[in-house]
């Protein structure tokens, strides 16, 4: 029994015969919640506390290792209005820690109609140790299907933009957007389901930490600024976000009904290379 977790040996027994089942941490939710002071943090029990580490560090990782947020369903409380993001893996190597985010992701149902009606989370694709994002506004009826951002007509010119513009490969950057669910018909996101899905996209930012990012369109632009501004207004400059320099630019899927807009895209991507000194 780890010293940390302060146990009263009456909880000795009880817990060794249980730390290594799945459910405990539900098991102490709902005493921390029946007020067990000793027990008053959900404190890993089969391993050393979470903690952020280097990359070297995270070669150490064990891969068999599961983090004890995927152990079973959360304690019952009131209704969440907010996910209650686990980060108990924040030792963990990039991919892997985003795959588990993704799978939290995949749980979520705080937007009841959108995950009545999604065939699937669609949560992020490309490289985690890129210091490059792009955002994009959710999920269209492709990304739904296949789950992954930015496959369908809009998705190629993203590519275009990358592969052709950028001179990089689309497995170099990482590509996510504000909603992992598809809203039905493709309607702009509601400001609560953005709400809802910003813990993630934070998280996701967090692990990555990306020194740049392009945001793809104005619903990427405002609600990653907090900006009321228009996209014409918000693009062709420098912005910071949390240290990170974001550039924001035309949706893919505007500038294929307006093709007459690429050439500002074009100016802003410039603006990016030049920022990421290309
Ligand atoms: N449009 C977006 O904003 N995101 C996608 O993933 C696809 C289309």
């Amino acid at each position: 029994m780890p010293e940390e977790s302060g146990c009263k040996p009456n909880w000795r027994k009880f817990l060794s015969d249980t730390m290594m089942h799945e459910g405990i941490l539900d098991y102490l939710d709902i005493m921390r919640l029946a007020g067990v002071a000793e027990l008053k943090k959900p404190v890993r029990l089969a391993a050393p506390p979470a903690q952020e580490v280097s990359k070297d560090e995270s070669q150490k990782h064990n891969e068999g290792e599961r983090p004890t947020h995927l152990a079973g369903t959360p304690a019952p409380t009131e209704k969440p209005t907010e996910y209650r993001l686990n980060t108990d893996y924040r030792h963990l190597p990039k991919a892997e820690q985003l795959r588990y985010l993704a799978e939290e992701v995949a749980l979520c149902t705080l937007c009841k109609d959108l995950a009545e009606s999604r065939t699937q989370t669609v949560f992020g694709v490309g490289n985690p140790d890129s210091s490059l994002v792009f955002i994009g506004e959710a999920p269209g009826m492709d990304e739904d299907e296949q789950g992954e951002p930015f496959v369908g007509r809009a998705g190629q010119l993203l590519t275009d933009i990358i592969v052709k513009g950028m001179q990089m490969r689309r497995e170099d950057v990482y590509i996510c957007n504000i909603l992992r669910c598809r809203p039905p018909g493709n309607r702009n996101p509601m400001p609560d389901e953005a709400a809802h899905c910003r813990p993630f996209l934070d998280r996701t930012l967090e692990i990555i930490k990306p020194k740049f990012i392009c945001c793809l369109g104005a619903v990427a632009a405002k609600n990653l600024l907090a900006s009321e501004q228009t996209i014409g207004a918000l693009r062709g400059r420098v912005w910071d976000y949390n240290g990170i320099k974001v550039v924001c630019t035309y949706h893919p899927a505007y500038l294929l009904r307006n093709p007459a807009a690429k050439k500002d895209t074009w100016d802003d991507i410039k603006i990016l290379l030049r920022e990421m000194g290309k």
